[in-house]
């Protein structure tokens, strides 16, 4: 299978697209005629720029208001036009061009009328060397279904003439995928593929502007390639995605991100079709299945030296002990039961440039998984930048991955006893309160708006997830964007934060760490009162809340006086949802920004207390004005 990218999909000129294209791994380029006109230089030194890239153009695109048009000048200009652009194809060095079906005001249509210019038009494309496919616009004044422009194809029969699919077309409509099995695979001559959330909009609106990757948006692309591939096509599988934030956005990470999306769809496909399903999935790159997490193993937070003292001491608040100190690193292992929390201040190295750079920070997230080779092998044929950090004699060399930001991803065994081999116990007292704390719930990372289309891409091709819809917060100075990853077992989440408007506390937070990062870390308890007291005693500095939202709880929910009593005075947080209750406290924040949160579900409660963000947000707003963020130690 050989894979594409239109030029349109992504931002800057002609010769930045190339790049970045390139770079992502792709096999070939649609030209989008644009792209051509407004860079200036002859269509043969485009050609070889293109070719020394090591691409290859595949599609030339778009001839627009072609067929169905009645007979005289107007019908004439539009043979004469395609001739020259046939002309120009044999400049560029491409031999296919995309004829999308007609919305000239004066198409007359007629499934006849259209095969008889196609046949006319083959005979022209066949004496310059080219071929013509046509496709079915989703908003095509006669012709909007790929069925209708099959049958164009079919009537014209010329060797020269064929079918372009293109799934937003196809799926956006309401079409059923099934039915391109009925077509020959050589008649189709190219495929385009975008996805796109569902959003009731005017077609021609929703494709040019809210197109995505395959797999960021909710289209059936799989049932769509199934399709494909049942008709034994053989050719390109392209990308072409028209989108407002993508055509802004950073070139080589959009590139990145479409190559990924293209071959991890193409890897579920043929799972699901079995070894021997042939066509376009022929080829493929055997990746290794998605990554189940059982586990957090750790996660690392780095400082600075002599913010390592007031940091840990609210570790032990919250009842974490310190266990263990690693063999040759300043790095510190506080633990409460199957949770591990790491303090690395390192004087040098990526930890000690990510807190140089950023302060504070989680540098380090370590996930259990099925098969730790296999998953980072799956990760790097996926795109994911390898890591690698020389260990001493003895420690174990852990498959790693870069994550958001400066930090990394660590991929584990289950029997990889990392705690035995790198590190020696440490004397953490004889003080050992009883655990309150059981498992990391989520992990929330904010970004760039932009940013997060890519990395839910990142997660959900990598590792085993289900899909949640993405969410608005609140915030008292504008709209939090949230996306929340679920993992395959329910028991651990990932939740992507981001926000276009500057002064959100998300925003606010990028740009105070100057990066994407971890901004906060939600750990499950079973017994949140016996916590609550107990960070009270510890004057662990909780966030509190207002008498109006606990009216405001009793107003919403059928709760007995003493247990809002109970939850007011240890600052709870409430929500329930159909399967049951949810109690959220939260720390103030505790340094650079970072702040923790603890929650306890209950009876299968499936959410994340988002009817409180807005509450929580605005104390965090009002805690930061009353008083500065203090530093750690
Ligand atoms: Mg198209």
């Amino acid at each position: 299978m050989k894979t594409s990218i239109a030029t349109v999909s992504i931002s800057g000129d002609f010769a930045e697209k190339l790049a970045a294209i390139a770079d992502a791994g792709f096999d070939g380029i649609e030209i989008f005629e644009q792209d051509f006109i407004s860079f200036d230089f002859s269509p043969s030194d485009v050609s070889k720029m293109v070719r020394d890239h090591g691409l290859e153009i595949m599609l030339f695109q778009p001839f627009r208001d072609f067929e169905g048009l009645p007979e005289g000048p107007l019908r004439h200009r539009s043979f004469s036009r395609a001739e020259r652009k046939f002309e120009l194809m044999n400049q560029l060095g491409t031999d296919l061009m995309l004829v999308c079906s007609s919305v000239h005001p004066q198409s007359l249509g007629g499934i006849d009328r259209c095969a008889q210019d196609f046949a006319e038009l083959g005979d022209i494309a066949k004496a310059f060397g080219v071929r013509v496919g046509y496709e079915a616009l989703a908003w095509g004044r006669q012709i909007h279904d790929h069925r209708d422009a099959w049958e164009v194809v079919r009537r014209a029969d010329h060797g020269s003439i064929g079918l372009i699919l293109d799934s937003f077309h196809t799926l956006s409509r309401g079409i059923d995928p099934e039915s391109i099995r009925r077509i020959p695979g050589d008649k189709i001559f190219f495929v385009q593929l975008a996805d796109a959330p569902m959003i009731e909009m005017d077609l021609l609106f929703w494709s040019r502007h809210f197109r995505n990757m395959p797999g960021e948006g909710d289209l059936d692309l799989p049932a769509f390639m199934k399709a494909v591939i049942a008709t034994d096509y053989k050719g390109p599988i392209s990308l072409e995605i028209f989108n407002d934030q993508f055509r802004r956005g950073n070139a080589p990470m959009v590139a990145k991100d479409g190559h990924r999306s293209l071959i991890s769809l193409m890897d579920s496909v043929r799972r699901d079709l079995g070894e021997n399903a042939g066509g376009a999935s022929a080829g493929l790159p055997r990746l290794p299945a998605k990554a189940r997490i059982s586990d957090v193993a750790f996660i690392e937070f780095a400082t600075r030296p002599e913010g390592k003292d007031g940091f840990e001491a609210l570790f032990r608040q919250l009842g974490f002990r310190l266990t263990g100190h690693h063999k040759t690193k300043a790095v510190s292992r506080w633990q409460q039961g199957g949770l591990n929390l790491l303090v690395d201040t390192e004087p040098t190295g990526y930890a000690a440039e990510a807190v140089f750079e950023h302060g504070t920070t989680v540098t380090d997230i370590a996930f259990v998984v099925d098969d730790a080779a296999a998953a980072h092998a799956r990760a790097l044929a996926l795109g994911a930048d390898n890591f690698v950090q020389a260990v001493a004699k003895g420690e174990v060399e852990i498959p790693t991955i870069k994550g958001v930001g400066h930090s990394v991803i660590r991929l584990l065994d289950a029997g990889m006893d990392i705690w035995r081999t790198d590190f020696a116990e440490a004397d953490g007292g004889a003080d050992d309160p009883p655990a309150l704390l059981s498992h990391i719930d989520h992990i929330a990372q904010t970004m760039g708006y932009d940013e997060m289309l890519s990395w839910a891409l990142f997660y959900t091709t990598i590792f085993d997830t289900l899909k949640s819809p993405l969410f608005d917060v609140v915030d008292p100075d504008g709209l939090i964007k949230s996306q929340v990853i679920t993992m395959e077992d329910r028991r651990l989440h990932l939740t992507l934060n981001g926000s276009d408007a500057p002064y959100t506390r998300a925003s606010r937070f990028v740009s105070s760490v100057r990066g994407p990062a971890v901004q906060h870390i939600a750990i499950a308890t079973d017994d949140i009162f016996a916590l609550g007291e107990r960070l009270r005693d510890q004057k662990f500095e909780i966030l509190a809340q207002t008498q109006n939202y606990y009216d405001d709880v009793l107003a919403r929910f059928d709760l007995d006086l003493d247990f809002l009593n109970k939850i007011k005075g240890l600052n709870i947080l409430y929500d329930e949802d159909e399967s049951g209750r949810y109690l959220q406290l939260f720390s103030r924040t505790i340094d650079n920004g970072l702040f923790f949160e603890f929650v306890q579900r209950e009876s299968g409660y499936a959410g994340f207390g988002a009817p409180n963000a807005p509450f929580r947000l605005a104390a965090q707003r009002r805690a930061s004005e009353k008083t500065p963020i203090p530093a750690a130690g």
